[in-house]
């Protein structure tokens, strides 16, 4: 049985990994070079204690506030197009507590399982992708959030996740070489770091040697259907047979699945990261800076990446660099020995997370397609959750009971 993944971002290639695995013909097409993207410059936090998803109340209340500062970690460029205020309209609707408390019991699920898919990849010959189970810390600085601390501390404890609350000192024994301003931070021992750019290509060799077939460059623009089936996909003047077809291309996604009548709304949420290599500036945790939404991986042995910003801007907009400006000057407040400069724009990496209306994924089979499965819509989540979206799709696609409820992700939700 021939199955066809458009998109090889860790989605595709995390579907790619299972279906090869129970025995499918696994064709990957993607319309670029399979080098850059999405899965490859983000901050690689492998991460349950991401439990709470993008559409928040307080989000709302913060974003108005950031929309009118050019280096601010959110910001929604006003438009009237379409797709953007159908997505913005029900962000909205969504970003309610009872949303909030909804969604949490699944994240944490679909994290957790993918979470132990990944220490099972990390012993697999051939799979290198420097695997780091280091723990995440939150820094915070004003008394506000170390409020919010304490009741993420409980909401973590219901749910089954580890979190600790430490003061000053216990941060500076914990980072002990790069003296910083913060009241203290939530500590998830259970988080980890992965590499992101070795994961992809070592996911990518490893697949292409156990058979997976990837065409790239191939931009997929239409699909063949027969009754309630999608029988081929076109891309160009080429049409590829299928048997089935899982939709994996990103923000791209909700493009393609409007030409077969499905409503899954997103927007691309932009972001940035710079790395460097063999620099003095030395963490042992993977860190966020909770005021400024800021990232910083510690991955590989000697590198250091630095990430964020979320900007709903139009994809092709050229790259603000003020917002990367922005991410050096909020490390720099954290840590005043932080000197590093921003880099040029060519060594500057941005990518567009495929931010659902909700902040929950889009993953299940279709009804009107009978042998469509989505997967995308993973906004700041989809390497954290790629390794369990591969194996949730593969038993999509071979009809077995999946290994957790799929009714929140399911793609149709904003059809009902
Ligand atoms: C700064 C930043 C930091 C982040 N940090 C983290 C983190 O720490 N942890 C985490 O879990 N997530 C993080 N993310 C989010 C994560 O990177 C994304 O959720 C994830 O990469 C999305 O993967 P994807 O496979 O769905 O999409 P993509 O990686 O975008 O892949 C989609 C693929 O589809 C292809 N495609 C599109 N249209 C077509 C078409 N018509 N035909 C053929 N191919 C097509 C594209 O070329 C692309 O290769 C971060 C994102 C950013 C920007």
């Amino acid at each position: 049985m021939k199955v066809i993944i458009i998109g090889g971002g860790i989605i595709g290639l995390g579907s790619a990994f299972y279906l090869q695995q129970a025995g499918y013909s696994v064709t990957v097409i993607d319309r670029g070079d399979l080098l850059q993207g999405c899965s490859y410059g983000n901050a690689g936090y492998v991460c349950p204690s991401h439990f709470v998803p993008l559409a928040t109340p307080g989000i709302i209340r913060q974003g108005l506030k950031w929309m009118l500062n050019a280096s601010s970690p959110f910001y929604i460029q006003p438009s009237l197009n379409r797709d953007l205020v159908n997505w913005g309209l029900k962000f909205m609707k969504s970003a309610t507590k009872q949303h909030v408390e909804r969604s949490a019991v699944p994240l944490r699920d679909i994290a957790l399982l993918s979470k132990q898919l990944y220490e099972s990849w990390a012993a697999v010959p051939g799979l290198d992708f420097a695997y780091a189970p280091i723990g995440m810390m939150e820094l915070f600085q004003t008394e506000q959030n170390a409020h919010h601390a304490q009741d993420t501390i409980k909401e973590a404890a219901a749910l089954g996740i580890e979190a600790r609350l430490l003061n000053r000192e216990q941060l500076s024994q914990m980072e002990p070489d790069m003296p910083m301003e913060a009241l203290g931070a939530v500590y998830f021992p259970g988080d980890s770091q992965l590499y992101p750019n070795l994961l992809m290509r070592s996911l990518l060799t490893f697949l292409e040697k156990k058979g997976v077939q990837f065409l790239r460059e191939q931009e997929v623009n239409g699909f063949v259907t027969a009754g309630n089936r999608i029988t081929g996909v076109r891309s160009g003047a080429a049409t590829h047979e299928a048997d089935h077809v899982v939709l994996a291309a990103g923000v791209w996604s909700t493009a393609l699945a409007r030409q077969f009548g499905l409503n899954i709304p997103m927007v691309g949420g932009r972001g940035y990261s710079v790395t460097f290599e063999n620099t003095p500036f030395k963490v042992h945790h993977s860190i966020i800076l909770s005021e400024a939404r800021v990232a910083i991986s510690p991955m590989d042995g000697n590198k250091i990446r630095f990430g964020g910003t979320m900007e709903i801007t139009p994809l092709h907009t050229p790259p603000r660099m003020r917002r990367v400006q922005g991410i050096f000057d909020s490390v720099k407040r954290y840590f005043p020995g932080f000197d590093m400069a921003v880099p040029p724009a060519d060594q500057v990496w941005y990518g567009y997370r495929p931010c659902s209306a909700d902040g929950l994924p889009y993953i299940g089979n279709l009804s009107r397609y009978r042998n469509v499965t989505v997967a995308t819509g993973h906004s700041m989540l989809g390497i954290s959750l790629g390794a369990a979206t591969g194996k949730l799709v593969a038993e999509l696609v071979a009809g077995q009971p999946t290994s957790m409820d799929l009714q929140p992700f399911h793609p149709e939700r904003f059809e009902r």
